[in-house]
Formats: structure tokens, sequence, C-alpha cells
């Protein structure tokens, strides 16, 4: 019980209060959900839309909850009720479809822009020269209020093996920041997970989403 919350407030005192902690919930029981926000966790990330929908019909208004996991367009309906952001959109099409959604209910939906970082054919996100463009599109969607980026980096290896990654997010973070396009906001950089969480924020990462080092080891 006393678990999580030690964990939490040994990883929250270790690092800087601008960096907003994303306590990634995939295979977690809702017990445990609610035991990380009465510890004091800000957001809430989930991966998957039924699974959050259930949890969120449980402990909606008690915390802020992000979409971390791929969007698949047959959820984006539910997902715009249920999420206050979605930080893994990753194409016009899929945008096109959230703003619609989002126009249909009256809301207008944070988003982070899904950075494959790592160029890896098998990811999620939008390839880094790609992101630019996009960016300049979704400036146009009343609807969609982008407010950063994201990027998931390799999963293992050493924390230093995610440098390069997280070095190239956050200098496409910083141009499309320079650039200053109406309508556009870099607020947050979403970088960092468990094992690579304090590299992240010397490089720049506001934004970590932690599950192991939280809750401990997943089973599945
Ligand atoms: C599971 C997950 C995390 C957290 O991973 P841990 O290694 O458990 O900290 C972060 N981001 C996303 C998108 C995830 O799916």
């Amino acid at each position: 019980m006393a678990n999580i919350e030690a964990k939490y407030k040994e990883i929250r005192k270790s690092i800087p209060d601008s960096v907003t902690i994303v306590a990634a919930a995939k295979a977690r029981t809702v017990e445990e959900i609610k035991e990380a926000i009465d510890a004091g966790i800000e957001v809430i990330g989930e991966n998957y839309v039924q699974e959050a929908e259930k949890i969120i019909n449980v402990l909606g208004n008690q915390s802020k909850w992000h979409m971390i996991g791929h969007l698949q367009r047959n959820k984006v309906k539910k997902a715009v009720q249920l999420f206050d952001m979605l930080e893994t959109l990753d194409s016009w099409r899929l945008a096109e479809l959230i703003d619609r959604q989002c126009a249909a209910i009256g809301k207008t939906m944070s988003v982070l822009v899904e950075i494959n970082s790592g160029r890896e054919a098998s990811k999620t996100g939008v390839l880094p020269d790609e992101v630019d463009s996009l960016i300049r599109k979704l400036a146009g969607l009343r609807h969609i209020s982008v407010q950063g980026v994201m990027t998931m980096g390799p999963r293992f290896g050493k924390p230093e093996d995610a440098i390069p990654f997280f070095r190239e997010t956050k200098a496409i973070f910083d141009r499309i920041a320079a650039a200053q396009i109406p309508n556009i906001e870099m607020r947050y950089l979403s970088m960092g997970m468990s094992n690579s969480y304090e590299v992240a924020i010397e490089e720049g990462s506001n934004m970590i989403r932690i599950g192991t080092i939280l809750f401990g080891e997943r089973n599945y």
C-alpha cells in the first residue's frame, strides 16, 4: 500500500517541480491506480480505450487522463469523451477524425504529436522529417489544440542509448516553438519512462511516463 506512495514521493523529490509525472497504468487494477492518485500523481496514462473506460467510470474526476497508447480510428469517438489529452496523435487522418468527433460534442482536445524518433518501421509516430508539415496543418483544426510532442525512444537497453532520440525530439520541439505557429503551443515535451526518465529530463523532458518503477513489474 505505502509502496506506490513512497516510490512516488521519492521520484517527485528527485526531479524538478516543472516535470509532470504521468503514471503509465496499463494492466493495473482500479485499486492500484487509486493508490497512485491518492499518493498525489498528477496524471494517469492509459494505453487502451476500453481498459481506460472501465477505470475512468470509477475514478474519473479524481485525476487527469492521458491516452498514451496507439489510438485506433474506431476508438476515437470514445477516446475524445474520456481523455483530457491524447499524447499519440500521429497522422492527419486521425487528426481530422478527432476534430470531427470533438466538434460534435463541443470539445477542444489537447494533443501531443508522437514522433517516431528512432525511425523504426515497427513503431507508431510521425517521422522526424514529417512533423513540421503535419503540425502546420493541425494549426487549422478548430477542435484540436497541439500542446507539444511525445516520443517513446527505444524501450530496452541502457538509459544512455535513448539520448540521441531524446535530443532529436527536443530539437524538433525547439524548432517548432521558435516558428511561433498560430494555434500551436509547445508546452509539453513528453519523453522518458522508468528506465530513462532521468536522462530524458536532462535532455529537456518536462513530462515523464512511468509505470514499472511506480507500480512494480507488470505481470500480464
Ligand atoms: C508502458 C508505457 C510507459 C511506461 O513504461 P515503464 O517502463 O513501465 O515505465 C510509458 N509510455 C508508454 C507509451 C507506455 O506504453
